[in-house]
């Protein structure tokens, strides 16, 4: 790697210590998904699916953050909610013994803490947003998931950090690779996106996404059709004449495999009028794309904003692609919006 960039990004304390944060997160979360038959989820409020790992992931990067950052607010997807019910009892007691060995002497006090400390709203003018585990359904399934991790200051992502420990480090490695080494993505804004293996040691490579123009688009968009409509994705590549592939996978790993130029394009096309997307989910990946040289915007070529408190709520969908592509894609959507 570019000794400068090099330098940059290790020199960075913010830099550094939300990747190690995310490492160890991934680390974490990786050792439970092993054991994944004795995992359950529980179910919150909107009905969607929590573990331990969550949690774990989310108390633990909380934990470390506040050590070194203790005026920097969390936005975090979790609460210690239904954790402090009763009969959730057994499942903080997993949790504890799955954190002690990395977080020596953690009391149930301190574990529920850490948890509810994520839960900022948004409104100060530097803060984290995280996502401990995007992608449960993934993870559950034992696919693709992520941790995501961004500073946003005054509204604009200055650092993204995403943990992908279901993906190869190998780009030329099959994308749904049983025994996958994962990767951590870092991206500073203004300067640059890299990546490397987790837990390997080894150094940063620069990640770019390519300017080619493939006969073959290939689409990568989610496994569930719910947060994105697949048959839209085949209309828009029937409508731009190319053959078209579609990569399903969960969480923000697609805006890595873009960036690091496995997919053409990452689709996210709204299926109803009125979900709006949240900023943990796509803070860190989205400038991980921008910084590989992709341009990222809804699905009416609108830059995301992320100074809107928790939801990007002026924009729809994403299209995140290289600019020429992207253009003609935005361009294809205007005429033949499906909602
Ligand atoms: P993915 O793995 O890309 O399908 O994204 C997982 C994320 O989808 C979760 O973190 C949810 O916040 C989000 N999600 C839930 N419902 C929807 C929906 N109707 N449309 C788009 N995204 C959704
Ligand atoms: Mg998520």
């Amino acid at each position: 790697m570019d000794t400068v960039l090099s330098t940059m990004l290790s020199d960075t304390e913010l830099t550094r210590s939300a990747s190690q944060a995310v490492e160890l997160a991934s680390r974490i979360t990786r050792s439970i998904q092993s054991q994944i038959g004795q995992t359950q989820a529980l179910c919150k409020d909107d009905r969607s699916p929590v573990t331990i790992a969550d949690y774990a992931s989310q108390a633990v990067i909380i934990h470390q953050l506040n050590q070194q950052f203790p005026d920097i607010p969390v936005v975090g997807e979790e609460s210690a909610r239904l954790l402090r019910e009763a009969s959730q009892k057994p499942v903080l007691e997993t949790l504890l013994s799955v954190l002690r060995p990395v977080w020596p002497g953690i009391t149930e006090q301190q574990l529920l803490e850490a948890l509810d400390a994520g839960n900022h709203d948004a409104s100060a003018a530097r803060f984290w947003t995280l996502d401990p585990v995007d992608g449960t359904k993934g993870f559950l399934r034992g696919g693709h998931y992520a941790i995501s991790l961004a500073l946003i200051e005054q509204g604009q992502v200055q650092l993204g950090i995403l943990g992908c420990p279901q993906l190869a480090s190998d780009t030329a490695s099959d994308l749904n690779r049983e025994d996958a080494d994962g990767v951590l993505f870092a991206a500073v804004a203004d300067q640059g996106c890299w990546s490397r293996a987790i837990n390997s040691g080894d150094a940063f490579q620069a990640c770019s996404a390519g300017t080619d123009h493939p006969a073959q688009l290939r689409f990568c968009e989610s496994v569930e059709a719910a947060h994105s409509d697949h048959d839209w994705s085949r209309q828009l590549a029937k409508t731009l004449g190319c053959d078209y592939q579609s990569i399903q996978i969960d969480s923000q790993c697609k805006y890595g495999v873009v960036a690091r130029g496995q997919a053409d394009a990452y689709l996210r096309l709204p299926t109803t009028v009125d979900y709006q997307e949240k900023i943990w989910d796509h803070a860190a990946g989205m400038l991980i794309a921008e910084e590989a040289g992709l341009t990222v915007s809804d699905i009416h070529g609108k830059r995301l904003d992320f100074s809107q408190g928790m939801y990007l709520s002026a924009n729809r969908g994403i299209v995140c692609a290289e600019k020429s592509l992207h253009e003609r894609l935005i361009d294809c959507i205007a005429r033949h919006s499906m909602v």
